[in-house]
Order: C-alpha cells, then structure tokens, then sequence
C-alpha cells in the first residue's frame, strides 16, 4: 500500500505522524511510503532519515494526498487538506469531530475513510493513542511547574526538591490518571512532596502500592481540596470526566489561601481546565498570574517536546497502522473492534455516535 505522511500545518505543530523508525518498518512489509519534504524538521528528523529508511520524499502535501492510500498524521486535517481528502483514501489521525461541525461536514462531503486516533479502544477498557500524550504531559507538569515556581518566572522561588535541611515543595496532584500518576513519578523524582487525589478508590490503591509510601493518597472531596491547597507550592490538575468538560475544583475565592508565588498547572485545560481561573495559554506565552497565583494552562503540552512525542504516538500507532497497510482497512478494521472503534467517516456516512450526538447529526 501506499502510505504518505504530510508536513503537520496547524500552527504550533511540530510532530509529525511517521518517525522514520516507523517508516522502516512499513517499508520492510512491502509498503511504499511518502514524506513530504521537510516534515520531520519539527521533531528533529531530516529527510536523508526518511530516505535511509526507504521511504519517497515528496515536495508538497498535494503530491502526498494525491498518490497515498493511507494517510497518516497528527491533528486534525486544516481546511487546505481537507480539500485534498477523496473517496477510498484512509486518513488515520487525531480528529476530535465533536466540537469541530465544519471539519466533520468536510471529511463526509470528501467521502474520506477517517479513522481517529483518540477513539481507538484497547482490552482494558483505555484510550491506547491517547495515553503516550497523557504520559507526556504528566511528566511535564512538574517539570514546567518547577520552573514556573522559580522567582524570576513569578514564582516563589522555591526548589521541588528542597536540599537537606530546608523541606522540599508540597505538590498536590487533583486526578490520578494516567497524567496524575506520570505527574507523581516526576515529581516524586524530583524530590518534592507528593500527594494525589482522587476520586476513584481503586485508582489510589493502585497509586498507593505503585509508589510504595513515596507519596500521599487523598481521597478527593472539596474539604480536602481546600485544606491541601494552602499548603501547596504546585497544584496539578489531572483530572478527566470522559465526555464531559473538566469540573471545576479550585474557584478564584480560594486562590486567595493559597501561598503567593504557588503555581497552578492545568494539564485538564483541554477539556475547559479544572480550575476556575484558567484560560488557554500557548508555549509562546504559558503563563500568567491571577490573585498572586501563577497558572500554567498549556492546551497542547506534548508540542514542547515534539521529538519525544512522536516518537511515542509513533510507537502506540504503528501496530494499528501497519494493520490497516497490510489487511487493507476493510480487514483491519473487521478484525479488531478495538480499531473498529475509530472509524469516523466513510464515504460520506457519520459512523461515530457519540460525534452524531454531538453535533445533531445521524451516524
Ligand atoms: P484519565 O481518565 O486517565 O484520568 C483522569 C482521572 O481523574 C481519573 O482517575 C478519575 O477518577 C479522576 N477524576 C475525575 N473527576 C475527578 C474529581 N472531581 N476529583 C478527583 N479526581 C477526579 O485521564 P488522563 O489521560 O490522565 O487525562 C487527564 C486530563 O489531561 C484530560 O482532561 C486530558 O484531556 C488532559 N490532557 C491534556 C494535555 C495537554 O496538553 N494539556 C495532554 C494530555 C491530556
């Protein structure tokens, strides 16, 4: 089959949906596969990469969308692809079809069979194409909140990890998912004094046996927030109520007990953040400070660090990828509900409920 990966052209978009790792690997199993030209530059991988592993480079996005069978991205197609999708082309890719009424109506007027990533299901019940992003970020929290929490970024200018004889941080993690607990490693690493919560018992017996006393388990209740918080130095918000936006856990009369300089990082902003005083910032600009408090409430965190994500989605998407390419995704997708379970569109039907919901449309 023919497989082509475009250059990502949403602004911010540094990843790219096929490492030449995982170009090597198509290519082995008798697949061609087309790069355009320059699209590994924003995750550190050059042509010459792609063209050693034996992959075509191609110098623009219409040469990709017209020859490929396959295309394999990041986000969601901009409008300028979407005008390049056809009938019988397999687009797999984040699509994210349920606040977005324009894209959905494009991809069905193009009659594109679109398979999207975030709705791919695995045995346990999880999101497998999303889970490496929520591990990215949640290492990253701490991280950008330890730097957030230094003086001259407005915070007060304290060390996560402390040094012997001055205490380390207090960090208070709000949801212990997959960010909270990729959050906690970090930050127990660091040094820094730990404590999750969560709403969800079974989920802080794992975390509890995981970590073996390194850190702090809290059942999650508003009393508890709101003694945790004015005695905590970073504030991670993790939490996720699938289909539903972030619930707010911490409201602006509260920053008001909280140490000043103490930084709040909103991993939940994607889903409308989990605390009150939270907007959308970019990597440009991350920060900004409400009642002394600094927030941190980057949307798309794992852009930051867009060779290390790659890689990762990479490595969750190309056992599903290479399904499609091999089995032809009539197969592929018979053969395994948990892909089955991201097919959007095809030939101008909505076949996702939940986006058909959403949107008040049949599917
Ligand atoms: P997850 O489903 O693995 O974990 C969410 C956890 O929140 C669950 O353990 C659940 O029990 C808990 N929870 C729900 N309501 C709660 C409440 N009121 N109090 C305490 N705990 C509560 O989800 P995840 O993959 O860890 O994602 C967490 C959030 O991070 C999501 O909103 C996701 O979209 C977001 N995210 C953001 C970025 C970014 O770049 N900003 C990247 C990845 C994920």
């Amino acid at each position: 089959m023919r497989i082509g990966c475009p250059r990502e052209i949403k602004p911010q978009e540094f990843r790219v949906g096929l490492a030449p790792a995982a170009a090597a690997e198509a290519v082995l199993r008798g697949h061609q596969v087309l790069v355009e030209a320059g699209a590994g530059l924003g995750a550190g991988f050059a042509d010459e990469d792609y063209l050693a592993a034996g992959a075509r480079i191609v110098p623009d996005a219409a040469a990709v969308f017209a020859e490929a069978e396959l295309i394999v991205k990041v986000k969601e197609p901009q409008a300028p692809e979407r005008a390049l999708l056809r009938r019988g082309q397999v687009l797999f890719t984040y699509l994210h079809l349920a606040p977005d009424p324009a894209q959905t109506r494009e991809l069905l007027a193009s009659g594109v069979t679109a398979i999207a990533y975030e709705t791919v299901t695995d045995a346990r019940g999880g999101l497998p194409l999303l889970a490496p992003m929520s591990e990215v970020a949640g290492r990253l929290a701490p991280q950008v909140g330890a730097w957030a929490l230094q003086k001259a970024n407005g915070g007060r200018g304290v060390l996560l990890g402390g040094v012997p004889g001055v205490r380390p941080a207090n960090v208070l993690i709000i949801g212990g998912g997959v960010v909270g607990a990729a959050a906690a490693r970090v930050a127990v690493g660091m040094g820094a004094n730990v404590t999750v919560m969560d709403r969800s018992l079974p989920r802080l017996s794992w975390l509890d046996d995981l970590f073996m006393g390194k850190l702090t388990t809290q059942h999650a209740s508003a009393a508890a927030t709101a003694e945790l918080i004015q005695r905590a130095d970073m504030v991670v918000g993790a939490v996720l109520v699938p289909g539903a936006a972030a619930p707010k856990l911490v409201s602006r009369a509260q920053l008001e007990t909280m140490p000043r300089g103490a930084v709040l990082v909103d991993v939940a902003i994607d889903q409308g953040g989990c605390f009150e005083t939270s907007r959308p910032t970019t990597h440009q600009d991350p920060i900004y400070e409400v009642d002394g408090v600094i927030h941190y409430c980057v949307a798309n965190m794992p852009g930051a660090v867009a060779r290390t994500s790659t890689q990762a989605l990479g490595n969750a998407t190309l056992p599903f990828l290479l399904a499609l390419a091999d089995k032809g995704w009539r197969r592929a997708l018979a053969e395994d509900a948990h892909l089955r379970a991201g097919l959007a569109t095809h030939e101008g039907q909505l076949t996702s409920p939940p986006v058909g919901e959403a949107l008040g449309l049949a599917a």
